[in-house]
């Protein structure tokens, strides 16, 4: 096992810096207001850096610096902007395990999440878009002889993007490389939890952007994201978080007609058809790892397999074997290489974890693994810690519907294939979902009738930046990743020309 040393201790590939300000037009800037707020470390509670608490005044500083760079950026060449992104792929490639461990110490992750996922996958983003954005192509119609329209890609112009504290440097990574790729100016707010990575990895790359074309303004949600959200300065909003803040978005965004991406929470489905039993081969342990998911990122993804669904004639079976590998994953020291499970992002996320146990507990489910608070002793006994749970109950209970983001499944068995569909629909929640099964026929069947934006087949949580990811119902509306990402942060500019003799 390595254990990477903790920033601020010798060794570390990480050190904060004492406060965090906004980043506009190119420069640390200090928030109008002068106030700032203490960013804790869910590792061991304590207090690690500040940030600057930004306000309405800030935001309205970053909308001038962005509308300033704005139309030169926009003018740049695809192949300039890929250069940049693929540049800043190389800078973060070259600099992993400082990102990994400034996300570790943000977040709470175990820091073999970031080391083998979130950041390779996030580089791969910068890399993605800067190739999709030199493939892309405009196109003509020839209306008669004489008539064409030329269709061109255009950037809106200034964009803005607020993102959560579960995955920061990886989400974060969604949002801008189409953003920048596509040529728009971005004004982004990270979650209050989780700024210090951001900065950690604007500190490696900003110098290869043109000032104001990227600029973070930190703060909370009413006061910073709010007056972000609803001005009238912006072309767009993507946004990822709670479903309830992404209503409160809309409303903001549609007052002024600004196109919105909305990435909401999930109750996710994870599927065990009967035959995934008939041998205890390789496949019955991939399945059985797919149960454990749960535990990634302590939970807190909304795509989270949070409902396990197992056929009942292999539900004592299957469930007595997940029961088991679900304690045998590792919870411990976020920066042990070892450790599958680490902190809650902040106090008031592990307090609410623990009230949903609580709730579980009341409502009747049976706890199989976990169920409760961990003290991890020495200095982790301040940290937020929570055992992986495992309920089994029913689907009336609350916390079968409820989007938890802890690291809890809630398993209960379906009857046959109608079944299983019925209960993997009744949720309010449409995001994600898993099938596991060895016949490609229910493999099919079921991920057409799943209602989801993605359903995963014999496999879980594979978030590649060619495959598109997003909700569906109140799980949200647009896509992230793929390609097709470009197509929100661009407009359609039709230019219908006549070159008919006639009307020179
Ligand atoms: P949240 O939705 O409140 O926060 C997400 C981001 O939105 C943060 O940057 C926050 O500052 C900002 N924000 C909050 N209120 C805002 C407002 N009125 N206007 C503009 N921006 C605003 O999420 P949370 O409170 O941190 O977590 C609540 C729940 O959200 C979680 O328990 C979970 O269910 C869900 N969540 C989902 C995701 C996801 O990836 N889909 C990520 C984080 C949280």
């Amino acid at each position: 096992m390595t254990r990477y040393a903790s920033p601020g201790q010798p060794g570390s590939a990480v050190s904060f810096a004492q406060r965090y300000d906004h980043f506009i037009g190119g420069e640390y800037v200090k928030p109008v207001k002068g106030e700032y707020f203490d960013n804790i470390t869910p590792v061991t509670g304590e207090r690690f850096t500040e940030i600057a608490r930004g306000t309405h005044e800030d935001v309205e500083r970053a909308l001038d610096a962005a509308e300033a760079a704005a139309p030169a950026w926009g003018r740049t060449s695809p192949a300039e902007r890929a250069a940049i992104l693929n540049g800043i792929a190389d800078r973060m490639e070259a600099e992993l395990t400082r990102l990994a461990v400034a996300e570790t110490w943000d977040n709470g992750k175990p820091i073999r999440e970031p080391v083998i996922a979130d950041i390779p996958l996030a580089i791969d983003q910068f890399r993605y878009f800067a190739a999709a954005i030199r493939t892309q192509e405009g196109t003509i119609s020839q209306l008669d002889d004489n008539t064409a329209a030329y269709h061109f890609n255009e950037p809106l112009g200034v964009v803005a993007q607020i993102v959560p504290w579960n995955v920061p440097l990886f989400l974060t990574s969604w949002k801008l490389a189409p953003a920048l790729a596509a040529g728009n100016a971005v004004v982004l707010k990270p979650a209050e939890q989780t700024p210090a990575s951001i900065h950690v990895w604007l500190d490696l790359v900003a110098d290869l952007l043109p000032p104001g074309v990227l600029n973070v303004v930190n703060g909370f949600g009413p006061e910073a994201g709010k007056p972000l959200a609803s001005s009238k300065r912006i072309r767009k909003v993507s946004f990822t978080g709670g479903t309830e803040t992404g209503r409160d978005i809309l409303s903001y965004t549609s007052a002024n007609i600004v196109p919105t991406t909305l990435e909401l929470g999930g109750k996710n489905p994870n599927i065990f058809f009967a035959d995934v039993a008939a041998e205890k081969d390789a496949f019955y342990d991939k399945a059985l790892e797919g149960f454990t998911m749960f535990t990634l990122v302590e939970g807190e993804a909304c795509q989270c397999p949070s409902r396990a669904l197992i056929q009942s004639s292999i539900y004592d079976q299957f469930l007595g074997d997940a029961k088991q590998r679900t304690e045998s994953v590792k919870l411990g020291h976020p920066l042990d290489d070892e450790t599958m499970v680490g902190a809650l992002v902040s106090e008031e996320q592990y307090r609410k974890v623990l009230s949903y146990i609580e709730q579980g507990k009341k409502e009747g489910a049976k706890t199989l693994a976990g169920g409760g608070a961990a003290d991890l002793g020495g200095e982790l006994s301040g940290g937020f810690y929570v055992t992986p749970t495992l309920f089994e109950g029913d689907h009336s209970m609350s916390i079968f519907q409820q989007e938890l983001f802890g690291p809890i499944v809630c398993a209960t068995s379906f009857s046959d294939f109608d079944d299983a569909i019925r209960l993997a629909n009744s949720t309010e929640y449409a995001l994600g979902a898993g099938v596991w099964t060895r016949d490609a026929g229910t493999a099919y069947r079921a991920g057409r009738a799943i209602q989801a934006g993605t359903v995963f087949t014999n496999c879980y949580h594979q978030y590649t930046a060619h495959s598109a990811i997003g909700g569906y119902g109140q799980s949200g509306m647009g896509r992230e990743n793929h390609k097709m990402a470009l197509n929100d942060y661009q407009q359609t500019k039709n230019l219908l020309v006549s070159y008919s003799p006639d009307a020179l």
